[in-house]
This record gives structure tokens, C-alpha cells and sequence, in this order.
């Protein structure tokens, strides 16, 4: 359980000074707060012994005034500190994440799905950074207060006394553990509830178009209806159990204030105490209660924080399958690219997607690609993005193989637009300059020109200062087919590559866009995968992928004259205009 401790080492060492004052000033703050309840004492002997005066009370109900204040001015310091801990903590924890998840490939986000990830950094984040900071300071704390009144109570009270009252306490903590045993069980069957019911709800919220389209929202309303129903039952069965169970550690609780005071009596007949003593006294077994169950929360939410602990390592342990080593060399521009028999499967598939594929690309050549949906087309061009290692065969770049180049030099060869785009929360011209954050005014203006995006700047709202929104939903399907086109454009990539990018854009604009890569590209490499067999007519070589093979390669013209899919598509989508 406290194996949580191990793995914060390196931080508790990186701030070894500043923890050791927070755990002097913590003993201090539990040590002064048993002050007053002594200060009491004493006051009521004075009075009982009758040899009260007043310079004596004063003083008493003075000090009495000036501990509090005291303790506020330590708990201030302290507070102060202990937050400013437990922010460089989570900054520490989330950097090195970050930093992580930018290293790894994509077989690690095949396994690991977005919200898992992300709960991983917020939540398991959060618990891990309170197990280190409150929770380690409650434990210190309420310990150190018990002991301390345990102390004060035999040294200056009697241990008899305190060993007959303080005895049945180890009983209770136990009842109160076993309860808390008990409920986790439900908590967790009430976190699984929880999070159907959340994930229902976002469902709703993401497909709130479609539901209504569809006139769904009754039978929508009823689902989540049922799912929240089922929360507050289980919620109902935690609270319910907590009411029959948390009286009983009150009961043991009062067992023991009856045991002090039957005995307490007792010692003051016998004169073995005073009967300032006995209040101060029993004012202590009540400053115990609370620490107690402090405690034991503090030793369940450690446990859960080990939980958050082990998926955070988790992550932190994986190694990546592409990764630079030494020996990786650079690389800035290339004369050839060889395709030699490449087979790839995704990690987590049957079987290989796209099987023996061979093929020469020269730089300053322009390659299409076509083929049914599913055949392969994205999962080839994607290799050369370096997200996985292929499976067998080779990629060469001038000989040598691709993965013998440092990984971000490759992808720097790349310009990739993909078919799903994505558009972050920014103004256009911040969308596309992530192409190239660098890029001059001419360099931006270029790019939206060859994507043929110009016409679109005019009429956005603030031109190129207009934000699109998260999903880029101020935006038309062909206008971020542009704008993620003029960001490959924008980096002037050795390799752009369209990956059904033109999908969404009408005959006439693709027609502008082909015509512009020829004249503004005609040196450098293009890999074009299209539906629309007109963008990829003049291309120096056509490759027809058909279930992740190539079945015919070729000019146009060559594929023409051939019996195949090519012929038959070409000849339906002439006679479909
Ligand atoms: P295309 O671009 O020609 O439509 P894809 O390369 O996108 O084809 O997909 C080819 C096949 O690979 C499809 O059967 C698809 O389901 C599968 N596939 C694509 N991406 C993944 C992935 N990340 N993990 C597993 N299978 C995938
Ligand atoms: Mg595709």
C-alpha cells in the first residue's frame, strides 16, 4: 500500500528540505492544538483547589487566546507550502507524461483508447498528487496528534487511566475498516454504474444531431433515464449501509468515555488525579475520535491512489517498438524510395492488410493511387508516416532502409493530409502554420493559393483570423479538406501526399488544385490516393490496389488498354457524368 511512497521517491528526494519543514511544522501544529485542552485543566484545579487569582487566570485565558493564533499562523505557512508541493508534482507528473506520449507509436494508441489516457493524466493524476501531499500530511498529522495525546495523557494524566480508555480504540479502528472494506465493494459496483451512465450521456450529447434528425430524443431520454436510475439505486444501497454500520464505531467510542469516566471517578476518590485532570483528560479521548477515523479514510484513499499509481506507471513503463537509436543517421532530401515485398498487419488484426507490395517511387514523381474502399490505399502511404515498423519486406530510402533514418527526419520528408482531418481550436491561419509554425506571409499565402483555398479567406468573417471550432465545425467538408491540404503545402514538403483529400471538393476545384501541384510542384514528389480517376489521369505511375495487393500498375493510358478494375471504374464514371 505505501509502495505509492516508493515510486514518488525521486520527487520526495527533489524537495527533501522543503518536506522535512512541512513535517516539522506539521508536528508542531498537531503538538500545539493539545495545548488548550491542558490549559483548561489547569485552570479548573485552580479553581477547585480554590487557589485561584486573577493574575493567574489571566495568564491561562490569555494563552489560551494566543495558541490558536499560533497554530492558525503554522497552518497558514504550512497550507501555503503543501499547495505550491502539490502543483509542482502534478506539473512534473503530467510533463513527463506529455513528453511520453509524444514517444510513443501507434501499436501503443491501438491499445490504449483516448479517454482511458486522458483519465489517466487527469484523475489517477489527481489522487497520485493528493496521495503525496494531504493524504501524507493526514497521516502524519492524526498520528502524530494520537500520539501525542496519548503521551500527554499517561505522562501527565496517569497511564492506567489512559491504557484502560485507550485500549478498546485498536477495536474500533478494526469495526471501521471492515465496514470500509465492505463498502468499497459497493463503491465500486457504483463506479461501474457511474460511468455507464456517463458515457450514455456523452453519447447523447456527441449524437445529438443524428438523434434528432432521426426524431430519437423520447426513446434517447428513456435510456438515460433508465442509466440514472440505476446510479441512484446503488447510490441509495452505499448510503444505506453506511447508516447501519457507522453508528457502531460511535458506540465502541462511547464505550471507552464511559470506561474513563468510571475509572476516572475512581482515581479521583483515590486521589490518584485531580478532577481538572479528568476533564482534560476525557477533552483529549474526544480530540482522538477524529483523527481515528481520519485515518482510516486516509488509509482507503492511499489504496485507491496505488491503483492510480500502477496505471500511471503503466503508461510510463511502455517502450516504444519505433524509436531512434545511436546510430540513426539524417536524412533532408532523397533520390528514390523502394517499396521491396511489404506486408503490414496492424497489431491487433487477424491478418496483413496490405500483402508484397513492390514499387519504385523517384523524387519529382507524381503517384496515384486507387482502388476499392478498404483495399489498403491509407494503410501503404502511411508507412512512409513511420507510425509502426512494417511487418516483413522493406522500405528503402536510396538504399538504405527507412528505418535506419532518425524518425522525425523522415516524417519532415512528409507532407501527409489524411482523410479524417483534424482542425484545432484556432484561427485559420494558426491551423495551417502548424504545417510550418516558420513560414513567411509569401510561404501561407502560397499554400492557400495551390490549395485553392484564396476564394474561401474572402469570405470567412475575419479572413484569416477566423476561429473554426474544435471539430472545425464553422468549416464545409471541402473547406478543411483545404485548409488541411494548404497545412501540408504550407511546410513545402519533398513528399506530399493527399490521401483522399479531394473527396469533398467539387470537379472544378480539384481541377484547380491538380493544375496547381503541377505547376508549383513539378519538382517534388506527390502521392495522390483519389476516387475521382481525373485527379490522377496525368500521374507517372497509377498503382490499382485491390484486398491490399496490387493488381495493375501503370499510366493511365497503359491501364486503359488492360481488362481490369481500373477500365471498368473509369468507363462507370465517365458514363455516370
Ligand atoms: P483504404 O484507405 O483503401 O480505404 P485502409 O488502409 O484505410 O483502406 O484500410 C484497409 C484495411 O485495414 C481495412 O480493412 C481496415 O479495416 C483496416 N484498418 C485500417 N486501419 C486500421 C487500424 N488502425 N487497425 C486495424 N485495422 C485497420
Ligand atoms: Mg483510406
Amino acid at each position: 500500500m505505501f509502495n505509492i511512497y516508493r515510486k514518488l521517491k525521486w520527487f520526495i528526494l527533489e524537495e527533501k528540505k522543503r518536506y522535512l519543514l512541512m513535517l516539522f511544522l506539521l508536528l508542531l501544529i498537531s503538538f500545539v492544538a493539545l495545548v488548550p485542552a491542558k490549559l483548561l485543566g489547569m485552570a479548573i484545579d485552580m479553581i477547585v483547589n480554590g487557589g485561584v487569582s486573577v493574575i493567574a487566570l489571566t495568564r491561562i485565558v490569555l494563552l489560551m487566546v494566543a495558541v490558536p493564533m499560533f497554530r492558525y499562523g503554522l497552518s497558514f505557512f504550512y497550507n501555503h507550502m503543501m499547495t505550491v508541493e502539490a502543483q509542482k508534482l502534478t506539473y512534473k507528473l503530467r510533463q513527463k507524461y506529455l513528453r511520453h506520449l509524444f514517444e510513443m507509436d501507434s501499436t501503443f494508441y491501438e491499445t490504449y483508447p483516448k479517454g482511458d489516457l486522458i483519465s489517466r493524466v487527469t484523475n489517477d493524476l489527481d489522487a497520485i498528487t493528493v496521495a503525496a501531499t494531504s493524504l501524507l500530511e493526514g497521516l502524519i498529522f492524526n498520528v502524530g496528534t494520537i500520539l501525542f495525546a496519548i503521551a500527554i495523557m499517561g505522562f501527565s494524566i496517569s497511564w492506567p487511566l489512559t491504557l484502560v480508555s485507550v485500549t478498546i480504540m485498536p477495536i474500533a479502528l478494526t469495526i471501521l475498516n471492515i465496514i470500509r472494506f465492505q463498502k468499497r465493494k459497493y463503491i465500486r459496483i457504483h463506479r461501474e454504474i457511474y460511468s455507464e451512465m456517463t458515457e450514455k450521456v456523452l453519447e447523447s450529447v456527441e449524437g445529438m444531431k443524428v438523434i434528432r434528425a432521426y426524431v430519437q430524443e423520447k426513446e434517447d431520454l428513456a435510456k438515460q433515464d433508465l442509466a440514472i436510475e440505476r446510479d441512484i439505486e446503488s447510490w441509495r444501497y452505499i448510503v444505506r449501509f453506511e447508516n447501519w454500520f457507522n453508528p457502531l464505531f460511535e458506540v465502541v467510542y462511547g464505550i471507552s468515555y464511559i470506561l474513563a469516566f468510571g475509572y476516572g471517578i475512581f482515581q479521583i476518590v483515590n486521589q490518584a488525579i485531580t478532577v481538572g485532570e479528568l476533564v482534560t483528560f476525557v477533552s483529549y479521548l474526544g480530540m482522538l475520535y477524529g483523527p481515528i477515523i481520519s485515518i482510516s479514510t486516509i488509509f482507503s484513499q492511499i489504496n485507491n491512489a496505488t491503483i492510480s499509481v500502477d496505471r500511471f506507471e503503466e503508461i510510463m513503463d511502455k517502450i516504444p517498438t519505433v524509436k531512434d537509436d545511436a546510430s540513426s543517421k539524417e536524412i533532408i532530401r532523397f533520390q528514390t524510395i523502394r517499396f521491396k515485398n511489404v506486408t503490414f498487419q496492424y497489431p491487433f488484426d487477424a491478418q496483413p492488410v496490405i500483402r508484397n507490395i513492390t514499387f519504385d517511387l523517384q523524387s519529382g514523381q507524381t503517384i496515384g493511387i486507387v482502388g476499392p474502399t478498404g483495399s489498403g490505399k491509407s494503410t501503404l502511404i502511411r508507412q512512409l508516416l513511420r507510425e509502426f515498423n512494417v511487418t516483413s519486406g522493406s522500405i528503402l530510402i536510396d538504399g538504405e532502409p527507412i528505418e535506419s533514418y532518425k524518425i522525425d527526419d523522415v516524417r519532415e520528408l512528409v507532407g501527409y493530409v489524411p482523410q479524417a482531418h483534424m482542425l484545432f481550436k484556432k484561427t485559420v491561419d494558426e491551423n495551417i502554420l502548424i504545417g510550418n509554425p516558420t513560414a513567411s506571409h509569401d510561404q501561407l499565402d502560397k499554400a492557400v493559393k495551390i490549395a485553392d483555398f484564396e476564394k474561401d479567406i474572402l469570405f470567412l468573417t475575419d479572413g484569416y483570423h477566423t476561429m473554426v471550432g474544435e471539430a472545425g465545425s464553422t468549416l464545409s467538408g471541402g473547406q478543411k479538406q483545404r485548409l488541411s491540404i494548404a497545412r501540408a503545402l504550407v511546410k513545402d514538403p519533398q513528399i506530399l501526399i493527399l490521401d483522399d483529400s479531394l473527396s469533398a471538393v467539387d470537379a472544378k476545384t480539384e481541377e484547380n488544385i491538380i493544375s496547381h501541384l503541377k505547376e508549383y510542384r513539378g519538382s517534388k514528389t506527390n502521392i495522390i490516393v483519389a476516387h475521382r480517376f481525373s485527379a490522377i489521369r496525368d500521374a507517372d505511375l497509377i498503382l490499382v490496389l485491390e484486398k491490399g495487393k496490387i493488381s495493375q500498375r501503370g499510366t493511365h493510358e497503359e491501364l486503359l488498354k488492360q481488362e481490369g478494375w481500373y477500365k471498368m471504374q473509369y468507363i462507370q464514371q465517365i458514363s455516370m457524368r
